[in-house]
């Protein structure tokens, strides 16, 4: 079985798997085709995954509030693989969004032995200034370092009163001598997702978490954590009735009234009150019910007294191959291709890049080329080439041997160093940077 490691550097070639073994939701057709200008990410199958992204849409059709939370780990210069987060949460804020973007800082501490010092300089240098680049509007986004967010903090303490070592065992693979400070990274994680619902940033609404498939563990806890702080359920029971559970036996009574009120108010009529299993079963509810009585019973929550965190939605996409074939990775750099690297480190890395073509150009013309092993053609799929249409055409033609790796690698150099020249002109100055830095 596919294992997930957030901290393992293991590359990720059975997304089928994934989807079976972790009950990760295809994100086909049916989930991006009624976006406006659906990204070049989603539509090409990069964003392979989901869980609960319907929510997302209909936040988005309904134009009501709803919260991106993405993280940076400052442990190396920003790279194309980053670059693809970046591009999805711009598209995500012109959609709507409140962007909130965490430095994991704490993470980086814990995981990496990067000082915070070392890790702010990092962040602003590196990432920041090229989010700025990337068309981040700075004045519709936080960023925040983890070490500075009380609330972050605060939360992942109180997180911790539900989750215990064996789940950590179980989720990360951890053993008797990991850190403790790598140990509560999970919970801080956990905090950054769910504090975006508190009342001061916005209150609860539809989070949305795009992340490479490797991020998955830390939705999962996240999700169960979410679940845990609820008083209540909205759910069909095991007998096939839908109903809302109160989980605990605290203020039973003032609790159901509230629960009454929220779902009379939503126009449900045929209900059943049962004090003795705390629940109130919805004859009349169907299944498109749940998920909305469910964000109405959340808010209700928070009126008494909880948190009422709707569970984070994610998106996954796949993770971009490194230059040779591997992972990339900032810490071998000529596996990517990084936002600062200059004209000629562009071009030596592109020309000894990893290719599906054949090994003599006869053999290329006979049986042509693999552009699903090229990592020249998935420079043009995830970054370069915007119109469908053309990138099928090189698709085509090199699949029908008539493209030579030399040509394509050419126009790939090019069309790097124009991309990278753009984003080293529109990079954030310090007055930007100062604006979207908030502690
Ligand atoms: S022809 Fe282009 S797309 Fe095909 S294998 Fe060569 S470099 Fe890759």
């Amino acid at each position: 079985m596919v294992e997930i490691n957030p901290w393992s550097s293991k590359i990720y070639e059975d997304y089928e798997e994934l989807l079976v073994n972790f009950g990760i939701e295809r994100f086909d057709e049916s989930m991006w085709k009624d976006l406006p200008n659906p990204h070049r990410l989603l539509r090409r199958g990069v964003v392979f995954g989901h869980r609960d992204f319907g929510r997302i849409k209909r936040a988005i059709s309904e134009r009501k509030p709803w919260v991106i939370l993405t993280g940076l780990m400052p442990s190396g210069k920003m790279h194309l693989g980053h670059k693809m987060v970046i591009d999805q949460v711009k598209y995500y804020q012109d959609l709507g969004a409140d962007i909130f973007i965490a430095v994991a800082d704490m993470e980086a501490y814990a995981t990496r032995n990067i000082s915070f010092e070392e890790s702010r300089k990092l962040a602003v240098e590196e990432y920041i200034s090229n989010y700025i680049a990337l068309g981040i509007d700075p004045e519709k986004c936080q960023v925040y370092f983890q070490s500075k967010r009380e609330e972050v903090k605060n939360l992942a303490y109180v997180f911790g009163k539900k989750i215990n070592w064996s789940q950590l065992v179980a989720t990360y693979g951890f053993t008797s001598s990991t850190n403790m400070a790598h140990a509560y990274a999970p919970l801080i994680q956990a905090g950054d997702i769910l504090h975006v619902q508190l009342e001061k940033f916005g209150g609860v609404r539809p989070t949305l978490v795009p992340v490479g498939v490797d991020q998955d563990p830390h939705l999962r806890l996240c999700r169960d954590i979410a679940r845990a702080f609820r008083f209540f359920n909205v759910d069909r029971a095991r007998d096939g009735r839908i109903g809302v559970f109160l989980k605990t036996e605290q203020d039973v009574k003032k609790l159901l009234d509230v629960a009454e009120n929220v779902v009379k108010g939503y126009g449900l009529r045929d209900i059943e009150r049962i004090d003795d299993y705390r629940a109130i079963y919805l004859n009349d509810a169907k299944d498109e019910d749940i998920e909305l009585l469910n964000e109405e019973m959340a808010k209700a929550e928070v009126e008494n007294g909880g948190y009422g965190f709707i569970q984070p939605s994610s998106t996954y996409h796949r993770l971009m191959m490194g230059l040779d074939g591997g992972k990339m990775s900032s810490s071998r750099p000529e596996s990517a291709i990084f936002l600062s690297d200059d004209e000629g480190t562009v071009r030596r890395k592109v020309l000894s890049a990893k290719t599906g073509g054949k090994v003599s150009l006869e053999e290329q013309r006979k049986y042509g080329g693999e552009p699903e092993k090229c990592m020249v053609y998935e420079l043009f799929l995830y970054h370069l080439i915007e119109n469908d249409e053309e990138l099928l055409d090189i698709y085509n033609r090199c699949r029908g041997g008539e493209l030579k790796c030399g040509d394509c690698k050419k126009l790939a150099v090019e069309l790097l160093n124009q991309l990278l020249r753009d984003i080293r002109e529109k990079r954030g100055d310090e007055k930007e940077i100062e604006k979207i830095i908030s502690d």
